[in-house]
């Protein structure tokens, strides 16, 4: 497929001081966009001055969300090069959301490419100052002007670029995390594997209730016993307890993190022993209260890890260690910042220049 590049008008002003830029809320001044429709497959690929699209008040997506996106960055290294973080998992996971929604695959290797121009061309919109990176946002959403509830026969795949500051401006600080045993966020059978607005809009009621208590952000337990630990936020959740590390196993209910993955990886690089099995919310309150759960971090691309410091679980608080940074949590949090910035080696073969 071709890919044509449109003409760049009108520049906008780039960002003043690149460590006040709020998550998502300024864009550089191009996206990628491409259409689908059925019997003739993606088509139009082109990169073109960002701006809003014109979209039937009956578009398929606005009804019935038939919508999914993916989240990854792209760092400037300390050779001024730019790089991305194991893109090509971001693109197969895109398609595995996108066949849970019923919506089509996307050539994955003209996907990059188009990813890569798009950075390329957007080099000046990856900010340089420590911790900084160039969000980048793929998007799918169905666009059929119809109001029954089907598949879609057209859609819009975009990739939107929104340069963001350092995530832990105000130190890499241990967060409060309430355990939400009322609302959950994906059951079995459900779409919780699957990259996709609605399972967003259907866990902000326990984001916000968590907030008026005071909390940063609710962990999920699995819908049928609401007992066994699920994710944290839109992160998933990595428990050191025991001299091991335990995470929620795959199973169609949480999300395929990248972060998760490399994560792993690392902790089994250290020589440290990784359980991927159900773990219950009474092992983790247990473990907190008797020392035994010496930390507990989630993983997401936005955070990359973060320290949890203590959980609530029905008005019962639990210190994680000793409240403050664990020792591994930093050594992760260090080991894959540093990869990603260039100031670690690349052992596994992660890092894509642009
Ligand atoms: C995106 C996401 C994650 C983290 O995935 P990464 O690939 O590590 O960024 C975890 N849980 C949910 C629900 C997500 O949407």
């Amino acid at each position: 497929m071709d890919l044509s590049i449109l003409p760049l008008t009108q520049p906008k002003a780039r960002p003043q001081d690149e460590n006040a830029l709020a998550f998502g809320k300024t864009f550089s001044d191009r996206m990628f966009v491409m259409e689908y429709a059925a019997g003739r497959g993606w088509h139009s690929a082109r990169i073109q001055p960002y701006g809003p699209f014109s979209l039937d008040p009956a578009a398929a997506v606005l009804h019935y969300a038939q919508e999914i996106f993916e989240g990854l960055k792209a760092f400037r290294r300390r050779d001024g090069g730019i790089a991305l973080f194991r893109p090509m998992d971001n693109i197969q996971r895109f398609n595995r959301s996108a066949e849970r929604m019923c919506m089509p695959q996307v050539d994955e290797a003209f996907f990059l490419r188009a990813l890569k121009e798009l950075v390329r061309l957007e080099a000046d919109w990856v900010p340089r100052s420590e911790g900084t990176s160039l969000y980048i946002r793929p998007t799918m959403i169905a666009t059929d002007p119809y109001l029954g509830v089907r598949p879609s026969d057209t859609y819009l795949c975009y990739v939107i670029l929104s340069p963001v500051a350092a995530y832990y401006k105000g130190g890499f600080s241990p967060v409060k995390i309430w355990i939400a045993d009322e609302f959950v966020r994906s059951a079995p059978g459900g779409t919780g594997e699957a990259k996709t607005g609605g399972n967003y809009a259907a866990s902000l009621r326990a984001s916000m209730e968590a907030a008026k208590l005071g909390f940063d952000q609710v962990l999920w337990l699995d819908a049928v016993q609401r007992k066994y630990v699920e994710e944290v936020g839109s992160m998933n959740i990595c428990f050191y307890l025991d001299g091991k590390v335990v995470t929620s196993p795959l199973k169609g209910t949480i999300l395929d993190g990248i972060t998760r993955r490399s994560v792993l990886t690392l902790i089994r690089d250290l020589g440290i022993e990784v359980e991927e099995r159900a773990l219950s919310v009474e092992e983790i309150m247990d473990g907190a209260a008797s020392g035994r759960l010496r930390e507990a971090f989630g993983t997401g691309t936005a955070a990359v890890v973060s320290p949890v410091g203590q959980f609530t679980y029905r008005g019962h608080n639990a210190q994680v260690g000793n409240g403050q940074v664990g020792e591994l949590t930093l050594r992760l949090y260090e080991t894959l910042t540093g990869i990603q910035y260039g100031r670690l080696p690349d052992a596994h073969g992660w890092i894509e220049t642009v």
